[in-house]
């Protein structure tokens, strides 16, 4: 049964009541997967992204697919240097299944991105980073509210004294990336990611 405290202290607490969440499933909806874990717990960054495919839903580990080799090539980080790196958090953290069409992964519904609200809210809380980069158009509405891509990539924001610099999602599903002009925001934000990577120095 899933834990959510009132308050929690430290990220370690937050980490194990999180690894067990099945607050979707108690809400009636088919999850394939538990929720995949953040390693580590001292970063200065957070990375948030939309939900784990099926590769990360059965590792327990975000970004162990395709779409994580793309996102390590564009940052520069190999392997495990994302989550030295990197908090990874994402909308929602278990593999939502195929959609209907049975194409692709499914979107998780508004009721699902609620309920996992909870655990990012309290991730931000207590590891207080000083850079955060959304990953597609999902994460980027719900944290900034911004509807599209195309008005936000290339540009910075300020979230609780914490840098947000939105990226598209490395999975090319869109077809955002297909348009030169797009092409061009994207190199424009990476390029700020990395200066913003290379002045918030080591892990706490
Ligand atoms: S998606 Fe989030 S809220 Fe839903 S069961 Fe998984 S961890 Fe819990």
């Amino acid at each position: 049964m899933t834990v959510r405290k009132r308050s929690y202290r430290s990220l370690a607490s937050l980490q194990r009541d999180t690894a067990v969440c099945r607050a979707c499933v108690e809400a009636g909806f088919p999850l394939e997967s538990w929720p995949v874990r953040a390693p580590r717990a001292s970063q200065r960054a957070y990375l948030y992204g939309q939900a784990p495919g099926i590769v990360e839903g059965e590792e327990r580990l975000p970004w162990r697919g395709r779409a994580g080799a793309t996102l390590r090539r564009w940052l520069e980080l190999e392997g495990d240097e994302l989550y030295e790196t990197f908090y990874c958090g994402s909308v929602t953290r278990c593999y939502p299944g195929r959609p209907a069409s049975g194409r692709g992964d499914r979107t998780p519904t508004p009721r699902e991105q609620e309920l996992c609200e909870f655990w990012r809210d309290w991730e931000l809380r207590l590891l207080r980073p000083e850079l955060i980069v959304t990953v597609g158009g999902l994460a980027l509405r719900r944290l900034l509210g911004i509807p599209t891509l195309t008005h936000a990539i290339g540009k910075s924001f300020v979230r609780d004294h914490a840098i947000v610099i939105p990226l598209p999602h490395p999975s090319g599903a869109s077809g955002w990336l297909n348009d030169r002009t797009n092409r061009a925001r994207l190199g424009k934000a990476l390029t700020h990611v990395r200066r913003e990577l290379g002045q918030i120095g080591e892990p706490r």
